[in-house]
């Protein structure tokens, strides 16, 4: 099928020949037919990279009349970069329709300037919620005589917390219009909002529901908790030429994992909720420029991060919600590429590994980090394919050979290649030499130690630990374990018992953190409360297979706290 057949505008036709689409995707094949002769609803089920921003951009633009300044169409999206990037995908195609103006308005910029444009009218809008919530609500924009609302990410968007911005946006929209959603994934929350807003809608789907891009191979590796960021390193160095993404769970890991690769000589960087709009802008140029190699990301930072070519996405640590593993993965393999997606787990996360497997209907293949043997041989090859493609200047550099030539004199031929190739050599050899064996083994549980499910069992690895907010500060198990985890970046399975008493809390965690937990919750404010934590000698469990009462149970905590309390009037 070629884009003549889909019944577009000859304005557009020529435009996307301009950008070299010779063909269009499977998605576009069915959506744009379908959008351009029905004015019904339409769910789009695709992954990113699957070209989905033209196939619904296409038909909009088709439909849009030039001639009318009033606005539209209406796409919305999770966040400023892939605002953005719809933005410009549609000037792009709409470059040759004169009159036709689009205008993306999203949260982090001057919305004065925002507002300014939209006084003089677009007939598209692309909008992250947030901010257009907020210019609906300064009735800076008209969305009454909007013919097609599209929802791009419609996952990530309620991911997010969008439900009630989306809600509200879409009660702002004519009753009669056309809602066409796009979505990676079908959770029931994505489900109910086509239920809410569409009548029978046309569903396609590229790939099955919730499965993954075909052309990703899956990869883990299993490693001791402390290795991880040897393995990394491990594997970025058995990649030389990866144009890669690491995803990190928090902003802190995110800028640790940056700051080590950094301090290692990687050309590697941050991004991060943390770094202003206009540093994460740099950051994403230099990407895109490739002059950056590797991103570290966390995953609300990446999203919406639409670069081609990425050859490697590395889960530094697996997403917290497992259903975030298809985005992550989906930012490499784009457009019809192959990519890899390599993650990197302790020896407690078999369990989730498997159960990616079954939400993307793909199987992961078990890796060994690579060894030293292994870095060094693929480091010498790249060291020897540098060497044999770089330019060579040679006007420049013929003032200075004869001053090389002299003091190379000595040496034959092989014994100048074996010190090129060494001077790579030695510094990787050192370095894993030191390291040993990275990989570890799955443990036969598979699963969680201390995880869900087994959340009031003890464990003989575990540190109880104090906290000094109970039920009457509004503290509670989900709070105190989003705590945890966020200050601390320990992964929720190594956080066991959790006891919320009515002054104050206990909690079990994996002995090898206490240092960490104690040292990251320490002053942590919970609604308005300084977090005071610190260690307890007693344990959890053990006792009558930890049975006891909840009477008594609460009497030996309370005595304990209060041994805690004391030590901390000392202080
Ligand atoms: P998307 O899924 O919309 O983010 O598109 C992914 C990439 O594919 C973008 O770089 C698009 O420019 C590109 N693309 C979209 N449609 C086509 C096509 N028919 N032929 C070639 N490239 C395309």
């Amino acid at each position: 099928m070629t884009f003549n057949e889909l019944g577009l505008k000859d304005s557009i036709l020529s435009a996307i020949g301009d950008l070299g689409y010779e063909k269009p995707t499977p998605i576009q094949q069915e959506a744009i037919p379908f959008l351009i002769e029905n004015q019904g609803d339409l769910v789009g089920l695709a992954s990113t990279g699957t070209g989905k921003t033209a196939a619904f951009g296409l038909p909009l633009l088709n439909q849009t009349d030039e001639t009318d300044r009033i606005t539209q169409g209406l796409v919305i999206c999770p966040t400023r970069e892939l605002c953005i990037q719809i933005a410009n995908d549609l000037e792009n195609y709409s470059k040759n329709i004169k009159g036709l103006d689009i205008i993306a308005v999203y949260g982090g910029s001057d919305i004065q300037k925002q507002i300014r444009k939209l006084d003089k009218g677009a007939q598209i809008v692309v909008a992250t919620p947030g901010r257009l919530v907020d210019l609906i609500k300064r009735k800076k924009v008209r969305l009454r005589n909007v013919d097609a609302v599209v929802l791009d990410e419609a996952d990530e968007m309620l991911n997010m917390g969008f439900k009630e911005d989306i809600d509200f946006i879409l009660d702002e929209t004519p009753v009669h219009k056309s809602v066409w959603l796009f979505s990676a994934t079908m959770p029931k929350a994505v489900s109910q909002i086509a239920k809410n807003y569409m009548e029978s809608p046309f569903e396609i789907t590229v790939g099955q529901k919730n499965e993954g891009n075909k052309n990703i191979e899956h990869h883990y590796y299993v490693v001791k908790e402390r290795d991880r960021f040897a393995a990394l390193k491990a594997i970025i160095d058995y990649h030389p030429s990866m144009y890669g993404l690491i995803f990190c769970r928090t902003r802190r890991d995110t800028a640790e994992v940056a700051d080590k690769l950094m301090a290692n000589g990687y050309n590697a960087e941050p991004l991060h909720g943390d770094l202003s709009q206009a540093q994460r802008d740099r950051v994403m140029e230099k990407f895109r420029q490739r002059t950056l190699q590797i991103l570290v990301a966390t995953d609300v930072a990446a999203r919406g991060i639409d670069v081609d070519d990425i050859t490697h996405v590395i889960h530094h640590k697996l997403p917290e919600d497992v259903e975030n593993y298809t985005h992550r993965s989906g930012r490499t393999a784009r457009a019809g590429r192959k990519g890899v997606s390599l993650a990197i787990i302790n020896t407690k996360e078999g369990r989730k590994i498997k159960t990616i497997e079954r939400i993307i209907k793909t199987k992961f293949q078990s890796k060994d980090v690579p060894t030293v043997n292994d870095i060094c041989e693929k480091q010498v090859v790249n060291t020897v394919d540098k060497l044999t493609t770089v330019e060579v200047d040679e006007k420049a550099i013929e003032k200075h050979m004869d001053v090389a030539l002299e003091k190379l004199e000595s040496y034959t031929k092989e014994d100048l290649i074996k010190r090129i190739v060494a001077s790579e050599f030695n510094r990787f050899k050192k370095f894993y030499e030191k390291e040993g064996n990275l990989n570890a083994r799955l443990s036969d549980k598979g699963g969680d130690d201390f995880g869900r499910g087994r959340r009031g069992s003890s464990n003989s690895n575990a540190q109880r630990f104090f906290v000094n907010l109970g039920k009457k500060d509004g503290f509670n198990q989900g709070a105190l374990l989003r705590i945890v985890c966020d200050s601390s970046g320990i992964n929720k399975s190594l956080v066991g018992k959790i006891d919320i008493m009515n002054n104050f809390s206990f909690f079990d965690a994996d002995k090898s953190y206490t240092d960490a937990i104690i040292k990251s919750m320490q002053n942590v404010n919970f609604e308005g409360k300084v977090l005071n934590v610190e260690k307890t000698n007693s344990s959890s469990g053990g006792r009558k297979g930890g049975r006891r009462s909840n009477e008594s149970r609460g009497k030996g905590r309370r005595n304990s706290s209060r041994r805690n309390q004391k030590s901390k009037r000392r202080y």
